[in-house]
């Protein structure tokens, strides 16, 4: 979070360094133009005009020389029209110097001031040459004349001086901005790029450690999950090593290959049927698997089996599945009788509790029956014991093969001693259905010479049913199911219910 909290201030830092910078260049940008733009505005306007004052103003002091050569009235006429002309050009560049002089306004009002008081000098000389009084013009000409001139050129030049000397400082201040700018915006590139580098170092730093923990996180999955994938054929695409090792196969061998979900197609295939009924509508299954592995040894898995839905909004189907399996074995065998595969004394004794409070509480009936195989110490002794132990497989599958309905169990309590609960069964649902038990276990015609009740393996039954409206508990319906056997015992190949 931090991290994250770092790279946006990064980012950030950048964005507001390109503002900046392009804040600053177009600022910039404008401020260098704005100069240009004054000198040509001001001090090139100002010195033009005063220029053209000076020129205008000898054209004219050359005009009154003229006046004096004029032959005729009509000639003066022309000069003195051309004087005036002048005159109007000069005011018309003393407007301009209004406008445009940068300077001390006083001045262009005193070179206005000495313009405009050389008027009566010259119309003196014009009235004068009229007159035919050359040699009093001539003298004026020479006399005031020429000093008014003179001092007006001088004032006009310090107006001409002073537009230089102002364009030129416009010029050394253009520069000198130009190279402050210069200095900033080199200030600023670098540090944007500086950031940038920064920033990209810290991303990639932050990628990198990502990566690291998301390669960690799978290693750990991958040693530690039983974890599988498959296409939406069930193809294996991708498999941990955990479950490699739990199945006890190499990667190489399973991958792209069809597994059937692990599961054992030992029953006609109907849980795998049942697992592809389930999984292609995009339901999860899941269940227990058990599994012979190529040693003999047998693992049992809790297995989820979860559709990878399609991104695509019209399909429905699958695109593939994910298969988490939880090892069950430990668990299993400690609630499982190796040999017959029913469930343990342990287990009884969970699930006789559980039965009886339910019965308890339902007011239904329980029955537990106890089943002991007849002579079987001399069936053991005569046929040797792994022959008994074939027995009592056999005995187990006749029992198990009867639990028809979920609340049926079967148990192997002890060595040849089996029970069985089940409930909701009346006192001659009870006796009819242990007998038929015990009649399909000698219906079996397992040989057994040396019994003294039957040619075949029998056995001998002792139950207890107990009605829901009765105070009972576990131990009383054990003690008396013992009792019944003991009973039964007497004559074996029977059935006591108590
Ligand atoms: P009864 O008809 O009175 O029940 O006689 P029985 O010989 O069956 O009774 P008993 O309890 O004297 O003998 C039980 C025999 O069961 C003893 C033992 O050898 C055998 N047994 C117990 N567990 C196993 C086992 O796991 N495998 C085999 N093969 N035999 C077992
Ligand atoms: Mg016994
Ligand atoms: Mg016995």
């Amino acid at each position: 979070m931090l991290k994250h909290r770092t790279t946006a201030l990064g980012f950030a830092v950048i964005i507001l360094l390109f503002a900046g910078l392009g804040f600053f260049s177009v600022g910039k940008m404008r401020e260098m133009t704005g100069d240009v733009d004054n000198i040509y505005r001001h001090p090139f306007a100002v010195s033009n005009a005063a220029k053209n004052v000076k020129i205008n103003l000898f054209a004219m002091h050359r005009d009154m020389h003229d006046i004096l050569l004029a032959e005729n009235k009509s000639q003066v006429d022309g000069i003195v029209e051309r004087i005036d002309a002048h005159e109007q050009i000069v005011l018309q560049q003393f407007n301009v110097l209004f406008d445009r002089f940068l300077g001390d306004m006083a001045i262009v009002q005193r070179v206005h001031r000495a313009f405009v008081a050389w008027k009566p000098i010259r119309d003196q000389i014009i009235a004068l040459a009229r007159k035919g009084d050359r040699k009093a013009a001539l003298a004026l000409i020479r006399g005031r004349d020429a000093a008014h001139v003179d001092v007006l050129d001088k004032e006009t030049q310090e107006l001409v001086d002073f537009a230089a000397h102002k364009a030129e400082s416009f010029h050394l201040r253009a520069m000198e901005n130009e190279r402050r700018t210069l200095f900033i915006l080199s200030i600023l590139v670098m540090s944007t790029i500086g950031a940038s580098l920064v920033v990209a170092m810290l991303v990639l730093h932050d990628l990198n450690a990502t990566d690291r923990a998301n390669a960690r996180r799978a290693h750990l999955i991958d040693q530690n999950i039983l974890m599988c994938t498959y296409d939406k054929k069930g193809r294996v695409l991708d498999i941990s090593n955990a479950l490699c090792r739990f199945l006890g196969v190499s990667k190489d061998d399973i991958l792209n290959t069809h597994v059937n979900f692990f599961v054992n197609t030992s029953d006609g295939g109907q849980t795998i049927n049942e697992i592809w009924k389930t999984i292609k509508t995009g339901a999860r299954w899941s269940g227990e698997i058990k599994r012979v592995l190529r040693d003999g040894s047998v693992k049992w898995a809790a297995s989820i089996i979860v559709p990878i839905l399609s991104d695509k909004a019209d399909s429905y189907e699958p695109e593939g599945y994910s298969n988490i399996l939880h090892d069950a074995t430990n668990k299993k065998l400690s609630l499982t009788d190796q040999l017959t595969a029913l469930y343990n004394r342990r287990r009884y004794e969970e699930i006789v509790d559980r039965e009886v409070k339910i019965a308890q509480r339902n007011k239904t009936s329980l029955t537990l029956a106890i089943l002991d195989v007849d002579y079987f110490k001399k069936y053991n002794d005569f046929y040797g014991h792994p022959n008994g132990d074939s027995v009592l497989r056999t005995i187990g599958g006749i029992l198990k093969k009867n639990m028809k309905r979920p609340t049926d169990y079967a148990f192997r309590i002890g060595g040849e001693e089996f029970a069985i609960l089940f409930s909701g069964l009346s006192c001659e649902e009870s006796a009819a259905f242990l007998e038929a038990l015990r009649a399909s276990v000698e219906a079996t015609q397992i040989a057994h010479e040396k019994s003294d009740v039957s040619p075949y393996v029998t056995i001998s039954i002792g139950a207890c049913l107990s009605t829901g409206d009765r105070t009972f508990n576990k131990e009383l319906l054990y003690i008396n199911a013992d009792k019944a056997l003991y009973r039964a015992k007497e004559t074996r190949n029977t059935v006591v219910l108590t």
